[in-house]
């Protein structure tokens, strides 16, 4: 069903003014949300936003959309029990790279393989903000951050890769410096039958930003701009410092609400 609304009509005004520090990205992401979701005309009343624990997950107290502010890392669990309990209804997770890939990364991994109808944007800033600046999976070698003051150690791993290996039938990235991109993503994976990530390149100045020097939020999108480079680049080819952006995997394969009617329909003829 679709409805003739404003952008504003999306969102929760009398929860503003936002939690998030000046120049953090997760504003990017939510405007690009909005749009997204006003742009496919989708009715509120049939959208459901489910979050867990950290800056990030703070978008689904900002949304007008039916929603629910879960635990660390299990916003994923909640959100295959809505889909599954009400099919109809269109199922947004937003996450950061800890909830969704450390705490919540075996509940990635599964709901990627079932091909569930969820789309998750995975907002990726490589580190704790909400607590302090701690080391994410996706912080990598090198890094500063509150629990690594000599810099990390740790490897950190590919997102669109791994939700490509674990199964999931839309996979692109972008970043909050493009804006459009980044709106016409979300438009795309939400309107994908199927189990759809979006991861997105955040920037959080306050705690990455600051502990490795990288100035401020306009110098932070300046970096997204210069390592990252459209998906099948010529500028790619021996540059693994460089990320592509665009859309990775789009196919179509049965999905797991769908399948499980037919278990359904299969029990009931018997
Ligand atoms: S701590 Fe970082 S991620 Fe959290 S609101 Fe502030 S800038 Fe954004």
């Amino acid at each position: 069903m679709t409805e003739d609304t404003s952008v504003r009509d999306y969102l929760r005004e009398r929860f503003f003014p936002h939690m998030w520090c000046p120049g953090c990205g997760h504003g990017i992401v939510l405007n690009g949300l909005v749009r997204a979701v006003k742009e496919l005309g989708i009715n509120k009343n049939e959208l459901v936003m489910v979050s867990g624990i950290g800056c990030s997950s703070r978008i689904s107290g900002y949304v007008d959309f039916h929603s629910l502010h879960t635990v660390h890392g299990r916003a994923l669990a909640f959100a295959t029990g809505v889909k599954l309990s009400k099919p109809g209804l269109n199922v947004i997770v937003p996450m950061g790279d800890g909830d969704a890939l450390s705490i919540g990364g075996n509940h990635f991994i599964h709901a990627a393989r079932r091909n569930i109808n969820i789309t998750a944007l995975v907002m990726n800033n490589r580190t704790y903000g909400m607590t302090g600046g701690q080391c994410s999976p996706m912080s990598g070698v090198g890094i500063k951050a509150s629990t690594a003051p000599y810099a990390s150690i740790d490897n950190s791993f590919d997102c669109v890769e791994l939700a490509r290996a674990a199964g999931a039938t839309f996979v692109a990235r972008t970043t909050v410096a493009h804006v459009n991109q980044l709106s016409e993503l979300i438009k795309k994976a939400i309107g994908h039958n199927g189990f759809s990530v979006v991861e997105i390149f955040s920037q959080c100045p306050t705690y990455f930003g600051r502990k490795n020097k990288l100035g401020g939020a306009v110098d932070m999108l300046k970096a997204f701009k210069e390592m990252t480079v459209p998906l099948g680049s010529e500028k790619k080819k021996g540059n693994p410092a460089l990320f592509e952006r665009g859309i990775f995997v789009e196919k179509e394969l049965p999905e797991y609400c769908q399948a499980y009617d037919q278990v359904i329909a299969r029990a009931q003829k018997r």
